[in-house]
């Protein structure tokens, strides 16, 4: 099908960006297309103007300083999996980039429009929860960013302002002694996530001082396990007390489980502690190597 007739502006500086989302009510930023443009041949999207951001550079690249990784808006799902950077200071966030669709969709696509669509089957909210991520907006004002417990708001929903524009994500630069981990269900063509868990675990002197657990295609938006975090606390990781940690997800799920043509809900509540299990196991062993 067609998308409907809409205008379009190529924007050539972030600031000019924001001038035509405010000349243009109801325009819709256009980065790597891979989400919008099947919403506008699905007709589930009608915008009378896009506003093309995909090629300002400087919402481009990864930059490491005082304990913070900074990623553009615009990085792509490739970049983030290629990145050395992040290799090395948020794994988990390379290793879910590297997972997502397929090359066409990983070269096109940007981090910034994958948390700016919200998609509970994303890959990137879940790890983003899991590390603390904030994202930084032009609605800020240069302020730090919004914590990704806040951005996140419900299924396809964020904190986003009709003329916000994300410009980074940042996260903390993972310490040496913490292992992390991107674990996914994946839909058999899509590969998006009918459930995905990110893992960060910090062992320190022999026990687990730091846990880190969120949970994506299971819910409307990425989550946190609380209660699988609270099971690794103190704990001296072995595979009983991650088998034990991993089993607590149960307590995290509530009842708005997502159940549609690729799972139910139930087929999701049997997957969430097998996958809550395998990400922690290669979290805990990448911690103590
Ligand atoms: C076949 C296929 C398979 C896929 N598989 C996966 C998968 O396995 N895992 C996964 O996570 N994703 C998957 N995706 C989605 C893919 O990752 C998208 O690229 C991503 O979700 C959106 O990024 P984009 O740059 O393409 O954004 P666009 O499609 O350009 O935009 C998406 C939305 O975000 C808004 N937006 C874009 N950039 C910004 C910004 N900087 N600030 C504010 N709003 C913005 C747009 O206005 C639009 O509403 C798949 C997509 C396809 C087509």
């Amino acid at each position: 099908m067609y998308a409907p007739d809409f205008a379009y502006y190529r924007a050539g500086s972030l600031a000019e960006a924001g001038q035509l989302l405010q000349q243009h009510p109801g325009a819709k930023l256009l980065a790597g297309g891979h989400s919008l443009i099947p919403l506008l041949k699905l007709r589930l999207a009608a915008p009378a103007a896009l506003v093309d951001i995909g090629r300002l550079d400087e919402l481009k690249g990864v930059a490491v300083a005082n304990g913070r990784v900074r990623i553009g808006a615009l990085t792509t799902h490739a970049e983030l999996a290629a990145s050395s950077e992040l290799a090395t200071h948020a794994p988990a966030l390379a290793e879910a980039a590297a997972t997502i669709g397929d090359p066409a969709v990983r070269n096109r696509g940007t981090i910034g429009g994958n948390v700016a669509h919200a998609d509970p089957a994303s890959d990137l909210p879940t790890v983003l929860a899991a590390l603390d991520a904030t994202i930084a907006t032009t609605g800020d004002g240069g302020g730090p960013g919004i914590a990704a417990a806040d951005f996140f708001e419900g299924m396809m929903a964020t904190a986003l302002g009709d003329h916000d524009i994300v410009t980074a994500v940042e996260v903390p630069a993972a310490p040496t002694e913490q292992g992390q981990a991107y674990v996914k269900f994946a839909h058999p063509a899509s590969r998006y996530a009918v459930v995905g868990v990110a893992a960060a675990v910090t062992v320190t002197g022999g026990t687990i001082s730091t846990a880190a657990v969120a949970l994506g295609g299971l819910v409307p938006t990425a989550t946190r396990a609380a209660s699988v975090e609270q099971a690794l606390a103190g704990q001296t990781p072995s595979a009983d007390v991650i088998a034990a940690a991993a089993a607590a997800v149960t307590a995290d799920l509530g009842d708005d489980l997502i159940g549609d043509i690729y799972a139910s809900a139930e087929y999701r509540r049997a997957m969430a502690p097998v996958c809550v299990k395998r990400a922690l196991t290669a979290a805990v062993e990448r911690a103590s190597s």
